[in-house]
């Protein structure tokens, strides 16, 4: 799985990749991802970011269940930093610094693309409050916004839609880049139009005018199959007769 902190603090670059804190050598994430959204990669092996998981909540996300239970001590531990990658990402952490748009850009990025990498879905995406028994709280806090949207709030489902979002569109996709609709301000009679008078198919072969006259509208079309069963109709009506007809001379 994915794990997703805040550094609660500022500028922690050093502290992650390289002098670690008392009791804690460094590495102590997989990435450190700073308000700028320059992501720096700070360790390729165990780095300790996640402490101990509870077992319940470790589980949902190994086994990317759609729901993810409290954690609960009792459920059992493991240790988190033996079973997930961490992203330290810079934000006091106070529930109000605010992470700028760029910055929750390249944190969706950065989960969806060990995601892509792994086969993984959104919900092998998770957060320090999720998994640990320590009473975590990060990541929280407000964002600036993230494609159309505004302002909001971190929250861990939040952040998985948007990961999932993301796993949904090539890599190169920009959220906010949606495509473009090809009904958009059309009403009931434009649709009616396009359909029936405006899209055109070849025309059938057998048309008389066929040569000049090469594509048909739907309406046309249709005008065409019921003519032709009319007359099918009335062909295989003769035939019968026809038959009738001989085994009566018979
Ligand atoms: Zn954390």
């Amino acid at each position: 799985m994915f794990l997703n902190h805040h550094t609660a603090g500022r500028n922690a670059l050093d502290t992650v990749a390289k002098n670690g804190v008392a009791g804690l050598p460094a590495p102590l994430a997989h990435v450190y991802l700073a308000r700028s959204g320059v992501a720096t990669m700070c360790s390729a092996g165990r780095a300790n970011h996640a402490g101990t998981m509870a077992l319940n909540a470790y589980a949902s996300f190994r086994d990317e269940k759609t729901t993810h239970p409290a954690p609960s001590k009792a459920s059992g531990t493991v240790d988190g930093n033996d079973v997930s990658y961490g992203c330290e990402t810079e934000n006091l952490g106070d529930g109000e610094d605010v992470y700028p748009r760029e910055q929750y850009d390249a944190w969706v990025r950065i989960n969806a693309a060990v995601c892509r990498h792994h086969g993984w879905g959104p919900e092998s995406v998770g957060c320090h409050k999720e998994t640990s028994i320590e009473g975590k709280v990060d990541p929280r806090g407000p964002v600036e916004g993230y494609g159309s949207r505004g302002r909001f709030e971190y929250t861990p489902s939040r952040f998985r839609a948007d990961v999932a979002e993301r796993l949904r569109h090539e890599p190169g996709w920009s959220p906010g880049e949606e495509e473009e609709d090809p009904m958009a301000g059309m009403d009931k009679d434009d649709v009616f139009s396009a359909a029936w008078d405006t899209d055109k198919l070849p025309a059938p072969p057998s048309a008389p005018d066929a040569d000049t006259n090469t594509h048909w509208t739907a309406s046309s079309y249709l005008r065409s199959i019921y003519n032709s069963q009319v007359r099918q109709e009335k062909e295989i009506a003769a035939l019968r007769a026809e038959v009738a007809e001989l085994k009566k001379e018979s």
